[in-house]
């Protein structure tokens, strides 16, 4: 009977020891992964009541309702710039791109009423830049300055003019290839010339402006080359982005990072619900 008992014991120790090292074994698992995937999402424009149609124009009501959704889900919004510091737990960075007016008319008060924070990338030439309707227009370096004093945005660079559609350049007029493609018939020497002195200007400016050095940098359109990020790594830069369809893994380093877009039809729940603690 006594052995009996002591079986009986033996078997239930080695019983819970197993559950109880499966449950480590799972708790660490979810820690790192919770600690090496980010999900970092892109906003563009944003409208009330906007057309579905327009893929790239995000309701400000569903932004609303993004925010409370990770507000309520214990999600906490960190900078693009602080990817590379300590971490808390469940990180999510918010991107806005391009610096739509919208994103300091609408979306800024959003982000001080649940006091959570954003990156908005800007484009150097068209920081101010007006139009009839506000929702094509850019907010200025005053708002701009507003919105960064309030420590809840931070303004990074998205390139002075490297922005351009294949053979068209808002900026200087000259052919380019998309984004910081390069020009026809231009050398390596040249492109990273032109490269290198596109990132110095906005650079200026946000630092005359500001009033800190920008040290992350988001490509236009997600597209880059080795040449590009040679130069632009060079130039100081800490963290790039490019776009993607997955979560980024900070694991192996903070350079061309991805980050996922929110058209207006993308549900938020299951853009991030595919990747932590999967
Ligand atoms: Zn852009």
């Amino acid at each position: 009977m006594k052995n009996r008992l002591i079986a009986l014991l033996v078997f239930l120790l080695i019983i819970l020891g197993l559950f109880s090292c499966k449950h480590n074994d799972k708790l660490k698992y979810v820690f790192r992964n919770s600690k090496n995937l980010v999900p970092i999402i892109i906003y563009h424009n944003f409208d009330r009541n906007a057309n579905k149609k327009d893929t790239s124009t995000f309701d400000i009501n569903k932004f609303e309702r993004n925010l409370i959704y990770l507000k309520n889900n214990g999600y906490n919004t960190i900078f693009a710039k602080d990817l590379d510091k300590p971490l808390p737990e469940k990180p999510i960075v918010i991107t806005m791109d391009d610096g739509y007016m919208s994103n300091y008319k609408l979306a800024f008060p959003l982000l001080k009423k649940y006091d959570m924070k954003a990156t908005i990338f800007i484009i150097g030439w068209s920081v101010g830049a007006q139009n009839t309707h506000y929702s094509l227009s850019f907010f200025n370096w005053n708002q701009a300055k507003e919105m960064v004093d309030s420590k809840l945005i931070d303004i990074e660079s998205h390139s002075y003019d490297l922005h351009s559609e294949k053979g068209y350049s808002y900026g200087e007029g000259k052919i380019c290839e998309k984004g910081v493609g390069k020009l026809l018939n231009e050398t390596d020497e040249d492109y990273i010339k032109r490269v290198k002195a596109d990132y110095k200007k906005i650079y200026n400016l946000i630092t005359e402006h500001l009033n800190y050095e920008p040290k992350v940098f988001a490509y236009p359109y997600g597209i880059y080359n080795k040449l590009a990020e040679k130069t632009i790594k060079e130039e100081g830069a800490n963290i790039t982005f490019i776009t993607g369809t997955e979560i980024a893994d900070i694991s192996n380093g903070f350079y061309l990072l991805p980050r996922i877009t929110m058209e207006s039809y993308t549900d938020l729940q299951t853009v991030i619900s595919t990747s932590i603690f999967n």
